[in-house]
């Protein structure tokens, strides 16, 4: 099962994505875990990544294309994965079709959680990250048990830079010029699936397994 997660910034495409990786034992690529993986490392993709997502700008799509392409034709893969974060333009979108198409293959489902611009900010600075493993919750909707601390590893847990308010409206703003136009894409592909991303999490990932089923 071959599955993309679409929505704008802060819609839950992470949250769920995890889910979904779990139940359907497939691996999770989120390109900002990758590229937030690669500035902790100092890598060269670090360095060049980081300018352009401190912005609040989309990594250019030659970085990214190559990079999600490899990660697809890596043996864990031959099963399915759920992307999360990518395709983030319509060129990545043709550029992975492209090389699935290769492989005869093709996306089973793009499934795009849908939650309204006001309700983005709010979520944004309430997301916290774990700077050990990455986890990710929120202070009111999806709390630690220890305040400030991941129940997954005992990591402490930082507001992502690009989380501030500022950068948010500047994220939503890219999300609708350049990202949105994938749901037509998807749409006209016959593989798109709205689910609302504004009802508890449980809920959402319930809508989301009536479409991949059990
Ligand atoms: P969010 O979870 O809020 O949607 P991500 O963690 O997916 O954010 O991405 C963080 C940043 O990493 C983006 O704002 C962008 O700068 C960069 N990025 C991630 N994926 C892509 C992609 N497919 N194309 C271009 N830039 C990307
Ligand atoms: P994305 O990957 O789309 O940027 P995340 O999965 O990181 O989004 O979710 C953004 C923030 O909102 C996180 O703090 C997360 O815990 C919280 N969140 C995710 N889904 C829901 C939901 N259905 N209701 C309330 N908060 C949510
Ligand atoms: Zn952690």
């Amino acid at each position: 099962m071959k599955i993309i997660m679409l929505g704008a910034p802060g819609a839950g495409k992470g949250t769920q994505a995890k889910k979904i990786a779990e139940k359907y034992k497939i691996p999770h690529i989120s390109t900002g875990d990758i590229f937030r993986a690669n500035i902790k490392n100092g890598t060269e993709l670090g360095k060049k990544a980081k300018t352009y997502m401190d912005q609040g700008l989309l990594v250019p799509d030659e970085l990214v294309v190559d990079l999600v392409v490899d990660r697809v034709n890596q043996d864990d893969c031959k099963d399915g994965y759920v992307l999360d974060g990518f395709p983030r333009t319509i060129p990545q979108a043709e550029a992975l079709d492209q090389a699935l198409a290769r492989l005869n293959q093709k996306v089973d489902y793009a499934i795009n959680v849908e939650v309204p611009d006001e309700n983005i900010v709010n979520r944004m600075s309430g997301r916290r990250a774990c700077v050990g493993c990455g986890a990710t919750y929120h202070i009111v909707f999806a709390p630690t048990q220890k305040e400030d601390v991941c129940d997954n590893c005992g990591g402490s847990l930082i507001l992502r830079d690009d989380d501030k308010p500022e950068t948010v409206q500047k994220r939503l703003g890219v999300y609708h010029e350049q990202t949105q136009p994938l749901i037509e894409y998807y749409t006209n592909a016959g593989i798109l699936k709205e689910v609302d991303g504004t009802i508890d999490i449980e809920d959402v990932f319930r809508e989301i397994t009536n479409i991949l089923g059990e």
